[in-house]
C-alpha cells in the first residue's frame, strides 16, 4: 500500500490510524457480527457511538451546559438555508447581517435573502478576498437577527484570526474548514457549524452546534428536517441519519484526544503552516496570495512568478506523491490543505519539492 501527501481541499485526508481502526472494524464491530453501516440509528451500539460523539465534542471543543450538538443532513450548505430559516425571523426585520470574505459567505447570503435581507457589513471582494475586512461595530444594530462570517476561508486562504463582538446579535461561524484545529470561546457564539469533510470525517453530514435559545424562532414553514429543534429534541434521529458518519467523526475525535486535543492540534497546525509560509517570503520564486496578517493556518495560498509553470508544479508534485496541490479556480495558483490530519513530514516534504522545482525552473 502506498499512501501519498493529501492537500486537497476537501474531502480531505483523514488520519491513518482513524481508516485502519474503520477497516478493522467494518465487518464486525466490536464483536456484534454486524457492521456499524449495517445497524438501526436506533440500536444500543448505535447510541453509544452518538453519545459518545457528543461527549467528546463537548469535552475537546468546550461546549457550554447552555448549547445543543446536532447533526444535519446535507453538509455546510445545506445550513446557509437552515439557518435563516431557523433564525432570521428572531427579529421582526428579518434582516441578516454579512461579512463577505469569500465564495462560502457570498452564497449564504444569498440563500438568507430567500427569506429575509441579506445585508453585507464589509466585503473584500475589491481584492478579490486576499483579507479579512474590518467593519464598524455601529452597524451591527441590535435589529439583525444575526451575524454571519466565514470563520477560515478554504478558496482563498485566508481567517479571522480574531473574531468580532456582536453584542446581543448572535454570531454565526461557518467553521467548515477549521472546526476542532484551534481553541475557541464556543460562548461567544450563537451558532457554529461545519461540514465533516474537511477536519471532521466525511462528506454530506454538518455538525451544528447551536446556543439552545435560538431553537425557537424557525419559520414556520421550514421543512422538519431543517428545522433545529426537531434535531435538538430527537437527538438528531428525527429519521435515518448518516450513522456511518457519525461513526468515523467520534472515531477522529478519539485520534484527536490521544492527539492531546485542540490546545496540542493548534500547536501543530501553527507550526506546519509557519513552515510553509516561511518558506515563501524567503525566497522570490513563489508569493503568498493572501495578505500576510490574514494567512489562513489551514488552507496555504501561493502562486509562482512564471505562472505558466503552474501546471508543471501541480503535475510533477503529484508525481511525487504531493497529491492536490491546484489552487481553486476563482483564485488560481497552488493551495496546501493541511488540515489537522496532515503530518507535519507531509509540509516538509512539499518545502522541499518546491525548493527542488524553483531550483530547475529559476
Ligand atoms: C467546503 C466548504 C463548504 C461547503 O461544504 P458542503 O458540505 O459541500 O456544502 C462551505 N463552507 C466552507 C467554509 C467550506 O470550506
Amino acid at each position: 500500500m502506498s499512501r501519498v501527501y493529501n492537500f486537497g481541499a476537501g474531502p480531505a485526508m483523514l488520519p491513518l490510524e482513524v481508516m485502519e481502526k474503520a477497516q478493522q472494524e467494518f465487518l464486525d464491530y466490536r464483536g456484534m457480527g454486524a457492521s456499524v453501516i449495517e445497524i438501526s440509528h436506533r440500536s444500543k451500539e448505535f447510541d453509544a457511538i452518538i453519545n459518545r460523539t457528543d461527549e467528546l465534542l463537548i469535552e475537546l471543543a468546550g461546549i457550554p451546559d447552555n448549547y445543543k450538538i446536532l447533526y444535519v443532513h446535507g453538509g455546510a450548505q445545506m445550513q446557509f438555508s437552515a439557518i435563516p430559516l431557523n433564525i432570521i425571523n428572531r427579529q421582526p426585520d428579518r434582516k441578516a447581517a454579512f461579512v463577505q470574505t469569500g465564495a462560502w459567505s457570498v452564497k449564504a447570503a444569498k440563500e438568507a435573502g430567500r427569506y429575509g435581507t441579506a445585508i453585507d457589513l464589509a466585503s473584500s471582494k475589491d481584492s478579490n478576498f486576499n483579507y479579512i475586512p474590518d467593519f464598524d461595530p455601529a452597524t451591527l444594530t441590535d435589529d439583525f437577527s444575526y451575524l454571519h462570517i466565514t470563520s477560515n476561508n478554504t478558496l482563498f486562504g485566508t481567517r479571522w484570526h480574531e473574531f468580532p463582538e456582536t453584542g446581543n446579535v448572535p454570531l454565526v461561524a461557518d467553521m467548515t474548514s477549521e472546526f476542532m484545529s484551534r481553541k475557541l470561546d464556543v460562548s461567544k457564539f450563537g451558532i457554529i457549524f461545519a461540514g465533516l469533510q474537511k477536519n471532521l470525517g466525511p462528506a454530506g453530514l454538518a455538525v451544528v452546534i447551536i446556543r439552545e435559545d435560538l431553537l425557537e424562532h424557525a419559520l414556520p414553514e421550514t421543512p422538519g428536517l431543517l428545522t433545529y429543534k426537531t434535531y435538538a429534541d430527537q437527538h438528531s434521529l428525527a429519521n435515518t441519519n448518516n450513522t456511518f458518519a457519525i461513526y468515523l467523526m467520534s472515531l477522529v475525535m478519539e485520534w484527536l484526544k490521544e492527539q492531546g486535543g485542540v490546545a496540542a492540534m493548534e500547536e501543530r497546525n501553527e507550526a506546519k503552516a509557519k513552515l510553509i509560509y516561511d518558506y515563501i517570503d524567503s525566497q522570490d520564486f513563489y508569493y503568498g496570495t493572501a495578505q500576510a496578517a490574514h494567512r489562513s493556518v489551514m488552507n496555504v495560498t501561493f502562486n509562482m512568478q512564471k505562472e505558466d509553470l503552474l501546471g508543471d508544479f501541480v503535475a510533477q508534485a503529484e508525481a511525487a506523491g504531493l497529491y492536490a496541490l491546484k489552487g481553486h479556480r476563482d483564485v488560481g495558483g497552488a493551495r496546501a490543505s493541511i488540515y489537522n490530519a496532515m503530518p507535519m513530514a507531509g509540509c516538509e516534504a512539499l518545502v522541499a519539492f518546491m525548493k527542488e522545482f524553483a531550483a530547475k525552473n529559476g
